[in-house]
């Protein structure tokens, strides 16, 4: 009989014991993911090996990379890939950029505390999480509505709350807010939108890519008192820019 007992009582510990493994991630996630594995270690890596060897040097990017945390900006499934050396679908035939990409492009903009600055393309929501460590005043437009929705409760919910998005075509640019002191587009028109130019600050930087798929590069363009200087920064890959820049000659 106490034998019986006995062995009730370790079946019954042992399934306690079962189910709270079992329901664990569960409520971890639930209450935000906060407890979760925040892939400090891969961050630090990727600062180290993406960016700094290859001449990423200002301080104030480089810590913007080590504090956001893109794997909470990839799908679920695609988290343990987040912080490697390239993009990654984030669905609609759209990508989150390089690591390396996005820290060039924020270090191209050269920006001051408290610049106003333009994003056009929010996809994720990654790129303007780290110009938000930059700056509080960051604007960022995304033509598809879903994407544009779901980066605005991934950048509330992580504490990017500065951050404002808007779902619209960026050919526009953000009339309303303008002048920028800067502009960055992350997906890649064949010609510089006019809008985006006049939307720019005297002394303004807009960091872009520019041409079609497969033959583009990245560019700076900077307005200065005798007007718009042009530079080729690097070759690169980026999603076309959709809406109506397709449609001007
Ligand atoms: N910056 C993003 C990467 C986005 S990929 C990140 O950090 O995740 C480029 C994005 O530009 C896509 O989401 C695409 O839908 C968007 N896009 C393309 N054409 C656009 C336009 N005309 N206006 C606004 N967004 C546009």
């Amino acid at each position: 009989m106490r034998m019986e007992n006995i062995l009730a009582a370790v079946l019954a510990a042992g399934l306690v014991f079962i189910l709270v493994a079992l329901l664990r991630p569960k409520l971890k996630d639930r209450r935000g993911g906060a407890d979760m594995y925040d892939f400090k270690t891969e961050r630090e890596a990727m600062i180290s090996r993406q960016l700094k060897d290859r001449g990423i040097n200002d301080p104030l990017v480089l810590d913007a990379m080590l504090k956001v945390p893109r794997h909470e900006f990839v799908p679920e499934k695609m988290r343990g890939r987040a912080y490697e050396d390239h993009p990654l679908s984030i669905g609609h035939d759209q990508t989150i950029s390089q690591p390396y990409i996005v820290a060039y492009m924020t270090q191209a903009l050269e920006l001051k505390a408290g610049a106003k600055v333009l994003e056009i393309g929010t996809g994720s929501g990654y790129q303007a999480a780290v110009l938000a460590c930059l700056t509080r005043n960051v604007f960022s437009v995304e033509i598809i509505c879903e994407l544009a929705q779901a980066a605005g409760k991934t950048l509330a919910r992580l504490g990017y709350s500065s951050v404002r998005t808007r779902c619209a075509d960026g050919y526009k640019g953000w009339p309303e807010e303008a002048p920028f002191d800067a502009i960055i587009l992350t997906a890649a028109p064949e010609q510089v939108p006019q809008p985006l130019l006049d939307q720019l600050k005297p002394g303004g930087r807009l960091v872009m890519p520019i041409g079609p798929a497969l033959a583009q590069d990245l560019i700076l363009i900077r307005r200065t008192p005798s007007g718009f200087k042009r530079e080729t920064l690097l070759p690169v890959i980026f999603v076309p820019m959709t809406g109506e820049v397709k449609k001007t000659p």
